[in-house]
């Protein structure tokens, strides 16, 4: 999904060594004493060697011991904060691989329409925003999805009389089409002799004009007119985003995102303000920039993290911009769209490549799949072996002859299970019964060695893990029309999905060493969830809750404290 930031309402509107048999010590720095000690609980380490365990000792930011109850309350002190877990599941922290951190920020106070189940509802709810704005001010976000009332695209002439003073710029909830009402199009100058756009649609009803909708490389028409957000509103959107999630378990996130978003990252950091640790990936096309920024100062630290570079193959499936080997089966002359030519990936692939980051591309349909691994496995072969950790993201829809190169070609496969339930409602009618059978091909993926990193793409779907695991596990769609699941082929265990939000991520981030499992000297990123997933039945996943979240030791989320953001 492109990074909306360019478009969002101004009103936002904003802690003695033992040597301890059984028990894994760290070896502590001098005098700390241990801060917080987790005892009773179900603790999942995602550690091979050591699955699971009783209890965790806490010094400082690190995990000082994993062991039994017993062992670790004879490491706590007095000031040692005791959590008794009664037997509730302690894992590592969730790692979101995929998301639009501050866009999700914005969207929190944005009008929400995405569960507006009519066009009615659609237009209520945006007259209801509009009366609290300022006058003037533009009216962004939204996450509409016109797939809940059939598929009809929504107009300017649906929305023009309950907006008269405020611009509209309201996208569809995966990013690549969004709708302007006649205040927008006239600010943007887009009219019926607007010339088209490579890679992107202008939507035109029967006599030529414009409906409103633009997809994909269509929609800079509108973006560049919409007036940036302010430091202080990405500040403020940031923080609210960093709550939102720690109610959420996520302890660290990828960021798909923009160079300013970087900035807002590092200016969080330096105010001590970070309570969710991030990899801040910027734009592919831009690699020599980062190239030399990290030659200038390095990586970061374990708070922001640089190193990634994010690109596009095509768009998305909801918007028919996907790029498929056939056509779809609902539009016959339609086999989606490239939003960036072959040549030029290959290029900026091949230059990130040679300066040592991180290639990450935006893949969803088999076309743009298969162009994309084409290219990595030709890069790959002209630079020669090093530990790259290519990624794909989405990965949707593989055509089957490929789903064994991301293991060969040691391609990560980035994906967001909760897609996979939302789409399912109406995917065999986009792409029908053949090419869904490696539509979010988890096992197929998994069985054939591949590694897999999971996320949201917040703000398209829910930054929540639980029900991320929930959908891959189950496969049962939001319609509740497939009570087996949705593809039941391609369902992969709780702990398969566990790890693909710990380890998984934290592998795509080159920060395994540090973090994705509860070791000893591993960052003390931990979740305690209300009941054992691997103990209860799999539809009810998505009914538990998380209790407490800790980053580094320190607790960012507790639920029924004070000051903790709901999980609502
Ligand atoms: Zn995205």
């Amino acid at each position: 999904m492109p990074s909306l930031r360019r478009a969002r309402t101004v009103g936002f509107l904003a802690a003695i060594p033992l040597l301890l048999p059984g028990c894994m010590m760290h070896r502590p720095s001098a005098g700390e004493p241990v801060s917080l000690a987790i005892v009773n609980a179900r603790v999942w380490t995602g550690d091979p060697r050591r699955p699971w365990a009783d209890a965790v000792a806490v010094r400082g930011e690190r995990i000082a011991a994993v062991g039994s109850s017993a062992e670790v309350r004879k490491m706590a002190v007095s000031t040692t904060r005791v959590v008794d877990a009664k037997g509730q599941m302690l894992v590592p922290g969730f790692q979101d691989s995929h998301v639009h951190f501050i866009d999700g920020g914005f969207r929190l106070a944005s009008v929400q329409l995405r569960d507006a189940r009519t066009p009615a509802e659609f237009i209520a709810r945006v007259k209801a925003f509009a009366a609290t704005q300022p006058k003037g001010s533009w009216i962004t976000g939204g996450d509409w999805d016109h797939e809940q009332w059939g598929g009809e695209l929504p107009q300017r002439s649906w929305i023009d009389s309950v907006t008269p003073d405020n611009p509209v710029w309201i996208n569809r909830l995966d990013g690549h089409m969004s709708l302007a009402n006649s205040a927008a199009l006239r600010a943007a100058g887009v009219t019926r002799s607007t010339a088209d756009v490579a890679g992107g649609t202008i939507v035109r009803d029967a006599s030529g004009e414009p409906t409103g909708i633009l997809k994909d490389n269509a929609s800079w028409l509108v973006d560049q007119h919409v007036p940036p957000p302010s430091e202080a509103q990405n500040d403020r959107a940031l923080d609210a985003a960093t709550r939102y999630v720690a109610a959420r378990g996520v302890t660290s996130v990828h960021n798909m995102g923009t160079w300013d978003d970087l900035a807002t990252f590092e200016r969080a950091r330096a105010a001590g303000r970070l309570i969710t640790r991030i990899y801040a990936v910027v734009p592919l096309a831009s690699w020599a920039r980062l190239r030399d920024t990290v030659a200038a100062r390095g990586h970061g630290d374990a708070w922001v993290r640089i190193g990634g570079l994010k690109g596009f193959v095509d768009g998305s499936l909801g918007s028919h911009t996907a790029a498929f080997l056939q056509p779809f089966t609902d539009a016959p002359n339609d086999s989606g769209l490239l939003v960036n030519t072959p040549r030029d990936l290959y290029d900026w692939t091949s230059g990130a490549d040679r300066a040592g980051l991180q290639v990450i591309v935006h893949a969803i349909g088999d076309r743009a799949i298969r162009t994309q691994l084409d290219i990595f496995e030709r890069v790959a072969r002209e630079d020669g072996p090093r530990d790259r950790r290519f990624r794909i993201e989405h990965a949707q829809h593989i055509a089957p002859p490929d789903i064994a190169r991301f293991s060969s070609l040691g391609v990560i496969a980035s994906m967001q299970p909760y897609h996979a339930i939302d789409d399912g409602r109406w995917a065999e009618k986009v792409i029908g019964p053949e090419r869904i059978r490696t539509t979010y091909a988890f096992r197929s993926l998994l069985e054939s060695g591949a590694r897999l990193a999971f996320g949201s793409d917040w703000f398209v779907a829910p930054p929540t893990p639980l029900e991320g695991i929930y959908a891959a596990v189950t496969r049962r769609t939001l319609d509740d029309r497939n009570p087996n699941g949705w593809v039941p082929e391609q369902k992969i265990g709780v702990e398969d999905a566990l790890r693909a939000y710990t380890l998984g991520g934290a592998y795509a981030s080159f920060r395994e060493k540090d973090m994705g499992s509860i070791e000893r000297g591993k960052l003390a990123d931990l979740t305690l969830i209300d009941r054992d997933l691997t103990r209860i039945p799999p539809e009810t996943i998505r009914d538990a809750q998380v209790v407490m979240t800790i980053v580094g030791g320190r607790v960012v989320y507790e639920r029924g404290a004070a000051g903790s953001a709901p999980q609502e």
